[in-house]
């Protein structure tokens, strides 16, 4: 069932999610090539505590850590661990924060030193379908509306859509429902209404869209070897549109990013 929030409630959520912003946003500036994800992860855990929150998915169905650090050809789910990153790499960071009884969850695909172009573009198609996919998340709109977008606007890049691992209802549970699929036909599924709360997150493969499953019995991997990018959003329906609930503006101050043109395109693409 899904289960709407007061407006008190999306302010509380809106707490959860900054701070897992803030993480990211300190994460930024210490994500360079001969760091290891473990180092990042005792990092963020310290991170969160300090600002009054738990970290979300430590102990959540037993995973061991904070973050979920997926390098390269890992899509998500990677378990943090202590092998240097390197020039050219990229890593995904997804992490969640648990106060006031309501969780942040939220991604962001980093660049470690310089990254070859064509990587580049999987991530920036990645994050601009972040926010087409949000566009389409307000009242009356439904699930499918947001799948389609997102998967047409990858598919049309050439990119593979994951189908196993979807976004998500997000509130006093990670997981709630609906599924939030990155996939979809419009006009199908669950109706959008006032004050519902979701995780968004496309995750695309550069080749194909299968996956496979590392024996840790976590990290998912493309069955191809190629990169996989993952980037997500909290977002609540307010006056019958899409309100961010967490930002990469940390993120961006941190790598002194001020000319974005990802940000005039989420403008662009948040306009009612
Ligand atoms: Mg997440
Ligand atoms: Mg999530």
């Amino acid at each position: 069932m899904v289960k709407i929030k007061s407006a008190e409630e999306i302010e509380l959520m809106r707490e959860s999610a900054l701070i897992v912003s803030k993480t990211l946003g300190m994460l930024a500036s210490e994500i360079k090539p001969g760091v290891n994800a473990l180092y990042l992860d005792q990092l963020a855990e310290t991170f969160i505590r300090d600002h009054g929150a738990e970290p979300g998915f430590l102990g959540m169905y037993d995973f061991p850590n904070t973050l979920n650090m997926s390098p390269n050809a890992q899509v998500v789910h990677g378990i943090p661990n202590s092998e240097p990153l390197k020039d050219g790499d990229i890593i995904s960071v997804d992490c969640g924060a648990l106060k006031n009884g309501f969780y942040g969850d939220h991604a962001y695909t980093f660049e470690v030193g310089e990254v070859a172009p064509e990587v580049k573009k999987l991530l920036k198609v990645t994050k601009e379908s972040l926010y087409i996919g949000i566009r389409e998340f307000r009242a009356g709109n439904r699930v499918g509306d947001v799948g389609y977008a997102i998967q047409n606007y990858c598919e049309g890049h050439g990119y593979g859509v994951v189908r196993e691992l979807v976004g998500h209802g997000l509130g006093k549970k990670l997981h709630e429902s609906p599924e939030m699929p990155n996939y979809g036909k419009r006009g199908r599924g669950k109706k959008f209404v006032e004050g519902m709360t979701v995780a968004i997150e496309p995750m695309i493969n550069m080749g194909t869209k299968n996956i496979k499953q590392l024996k840790d019995g976590w990290t998912i991997l493309t069955a191809d070897g190629k990169p996989s990018a993952h980037f997500e959003h909290d977002v609540a329906i307010v006056n019958g549109k899409p309100e961010l609930l967490s930002t990469f503006q940390y993120i961006y101050d941190a790598l002194g990013i001020t000319t974005d043109e990802e940000d005039e395109f989420r403008h662009k693409n948040l306009q009612p």
